[in-house]
């Protein structure tokens, strides 16, 4: 069985059609390569053959390379991995150059043979690096299917040609959008701005008369003809020149050079543009070669796709509980929390009923569900039948005895045990014997929080972040007692809802929380230490975390910081750490500084509530010191103080599996995506320098920075998290 077969045809055009066995979507693997150019070769070199269609025995054309492939393509490269690698994709455009020359005389450019891409649906990645090496491309009117270049999202960018083309095809500004943000459009928008050449009823039969009868012209590319000039003008252009300089600053603007993948891809492009075609793709090859050398693009692929869709799909779900997906679910409590539950349950097709004390506050929860349904409907995201079938599902009301036929209960009401418990209690009296009750407290234990239902066994958090709708991690806390059942329901609640799940083991803040109170921590205690407040927020952003800790505090309020200062003080006593930090937060209570809810913390805020910059109130009471510390020590103390938090929770088995504290942690506050998350993080750095970076810290700052004993351990045996815990880990 091969993914490439060849079928000649009467007419005297050859279709090549893609089909990858047992794959719903054609995906590109090694092997297919010298497939597909095998019988390119052999079209190319039959005098019947009049023309060539590549086409697709799916409904979709290609999804683009198994990223599979792509995060092993460094250890499968050999012992020189990065010539290996080059040779490698210098290989793949030698296929791709040879389908775009089509045989023809090198002089002359002419006496190819036609070759046309037929594209029934999706084409991504590869799957349109390949068309775009075609003569034309030809795509069905499929408003589902998606075009596009998506590679920059996973820490990659279009490697097979696709940079080089697109830009000679369509202009550097014009590209860019596709290149840098990976955007994907339907085929009539792909059409539109020039990616693709045809939108029409059957691609196929379109491909084939048009191989049929287009001219030596027809399939010369531009770029390969005399005279050519790059759309937009290239670097020298006056117009190109304010298309590369105004690229670069955006790119560096937006991601703050930390994406590896940005930068190599903006190189490939300029430099690639002052070359002809074929010194071009070898450039493109280097800086594809040296993005694959990086880490940051093998950790991405593996967190952000790898890993990240395992979770989705169930790996870590127990395998002997039958399917538990939702059909009902009550929601108590209709804040905001509550509100956007209802809502993203509602979208998927779950019956809900939300409760609150008072019918007004119900009905305002389910009035959210409306304000972002006609929000949808102003964008063109969705339809008013659409709206009326969300909001038919969802039913507000203070009658516990609608809940008597929920198989879920998700509890959102104040975080008060007390409250909890009561409402425990009331749901208990009247729902079914086998419904799973499930609590999203942030802070509270969920052992104890257990203790109020009559079964334990079937009581767990699912511990949503804010806004619910927005964010793609659920966290699922199981307490002490919580059963396989309440965790696969859970999972499969999560899966319905389309949203990324981590289980984790219950303990203080469970794991994202965890995590991301000692990095805002961090920050307000170098602001008590005179550091600069811009450079804590420009630190951390230039390491890759999307938000300064400051401005993360400002955004989440003070005084949530404050009331979880003082009750983690008066859980803790003489253990509590964070004197000096409360130190600051209470100061700024005080003062009234809230947040931006209060327009104002630690920064300034116009009165629509617009961030204005850091302020001048907070460095007035802590005063600058003269001497500032190297922006590398700021960022390490960011960045271990979260991660060393991970490995913890690893160690004490909070976290069950490594996987999960990498999608978690980049999914849930936004870990340096770029790294792949903590864990891989600490990999990136290697545990002998990260152990000793630690003792460093520890010296410098506090025992915050102590060394775990598990990466010490690893740290004398020369380990690393993927490499001693594989991809499915239990905690040492
Ligand atoms: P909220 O104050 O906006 O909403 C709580 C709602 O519960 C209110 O509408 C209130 O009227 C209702 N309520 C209180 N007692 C009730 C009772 N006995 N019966 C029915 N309804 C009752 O709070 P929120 O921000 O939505 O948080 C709710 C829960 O979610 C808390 O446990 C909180 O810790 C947790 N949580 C909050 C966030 C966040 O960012 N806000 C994130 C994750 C988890």
């Amino acid at each position: 069985m091969t993914d490439f077969t060849m079928e000649k045809g009467a007419d005297g055009v050859a279709v090549i059609t893609w089909d990858v066995p047992g794959k719903s979507m054609n995906v590109m693997s090694m092997e297919a390569w010298p497939q597909l150019e095998g019988l390119v070769d052999d079209a190319l070199a039959d005098d019947a053959v009049k023309g060539i269609v590549i086409a697709s025995g799916k409904d979709s054309f290609a999804g683009g390379m198994d990223l599979n492939v792509i995060a092993r393509m460094k250890e499968s490269a050999g012992d020189d991995p990065a010539r290996g690698l080059f040779e490698g994709l210098m290989g793949a455009h030698g296929i791709l150059r040879k389908i775009e020359r089509a045989g023809m005389d090198a002089k002359t450019n002419k006496g190819g043979k036609p070759i046309a891409a037929a594209l029934p649906g999706t084409a991504l990645g590869i799957g349109l690096e390949i068309p775009l090496a075609t003569h034309r491309i030809f795509c069905a009117d499929n408003p589902k299917a998606k075009i596009g270049l998506p590679e920059i999202m996973v820490g990659i960018f279009p490697g097979m040609g696709g940079t080089t083309r697109l830009v000679r095809k369509m202009g550097a500004m014009a590209a860019s959008p596709f290149l840098l943000e990976g955007k994907m459009m339907a085929p009539a928008k792909a059409k539109a701005a020039g990616i693709i050449d045809e939108v029409v009823a059957d691609p196929l039969a379109a491909a084939k008369e048009w191989v049929l009868n287009a001219k030596d012209a027809d399939i010369l590319k531009p770029w390969d003809a005399k005279g050519y000039k790059m759309p937009g003008g290239a670097p020298y252009h006056p117009a190109g020149f304010m298309t590369f300089v105004g690229a670069s600053a955006m790119v560096n603007g937006k991601t703050k050079g930390v994406y590896p993948a940005a930068k190599a891809l903006l190189s490939a492009v300029y430099e690639g543009a002052l070359v002809p075609f074929d010194t071009a793709l070898k450039i493109e090859a280097r800086w594809f070669t040296n993005v694959l050398m990086n880490p940051s693009s093998g950790n991405m692929i593996r967190s952000l796709f790898i890993n990240k869709e395992a979770l989705e799909k169930g790996a870590v779900r127990p395998t002997d509980v039958p399917d538990q997906r939702v059909k009902k679910v009550g929601v108590l409590g209709a804040g905001m929390m509550g509100a956007g539950i209802a809502l993203v349950s509602a979208q998927a097709g779950i019956e809900v009923v939300l409760i609150d004390q008072k019918q007004e506050a119900a009905d305002r929860g389910k009035a959210y569900t409306e304000s972002f349904m006609d929000k949808g409907i102003a964008k063109k995201k969705a339809t008013p039948e659409k709206k009326e079938e969300v909001l038919s599902r969802i039913t507000a009301t203070t009658d516990y005895a609608a809940l008597s036929d929920a198989d879920l209960i998700i509890e959102a009401v104040f975080e008060d045990p007390k409250v909890k418990a009561e409402v425990t209690k009331a749901v208990d009296a009247v729902t079914k014997e086998d419904c799973i009750f499930a609590t999203n407290t942030s802070t509270l234990p969920i052992s104890e929080l257990a203790k109020a239902s009559k079964n334990a066994e079937q009581f767990i958090g699912i511990h949503f972040f804010s806004p619910v709708e927005k964010m793609m991690l659920v966290e699922i806390i199981k307490g002490g007692e919580t059963g396989d059942r309440a965790v696969a329901k859970a999972l499969d609640f999560v899966r319905q809802i389309r949203k990324t799940p981590i289980v984790v083991n219950d303990a203080r803040f469970f794991y994202a929380n965890r995590c991301i109170i000692p990095y805002i921590n961090e920050g307000i205690r170098m602001v008590k230490e005179g550091v600069a407040p811009a450079l804590i927020e420009n630190a951390a952003k230039m390491v890759g975390m999307p938000l300064g800790p400051l401005q993360l505090v400002d955004e989440t309020s003070i005084d949530l910081g404050a009331k979880i200062a003082r009750a983690t003080k008066a859980a803790m006593g003489d253990a509590y750490p964070d004197g000096e930090v409360d130190e600051v937060i209470f100061w700024m209570e005080g003062e009234g500084r809230l947040g931006r809810k209060a327009k104002a913390g630690f920064y300034d805020y116009d009165e629509k509530g617009k961030r204005l910059g850091l302020s001048g109130v907070v460095t007035e009471q802590y005063p600058q010191a003269k001497e500032q510390p190297a922006l590398i020590d700021v960022q390490h103390r960011l960045l271990f103080v979260q991660s060393l938090e991970a490995v913890r929770a690893l160690e004490e088995g909070v976290l069950m599996d490594i996987r999960e504290g990498d999608v978690g942690a980049i999914l849930g506050w936004g870990f340096a995506p770029w790294s792949g998350g903590p864990l891989s993080w600490l990999d990136m750095l290697g545990a002998p320098y990260a152990a000793d970076r630690c003792d460093q810290l520890e010296d410098a700052h506090g025992a915050r920075f102590h060394c775990p004993d598990l990466l010490r351990d690893m740290a004398e045996k020369n380990q690393s998290f993927y490499g001693r815990f594989g991809d499915v880990s239990e905690a040492a």
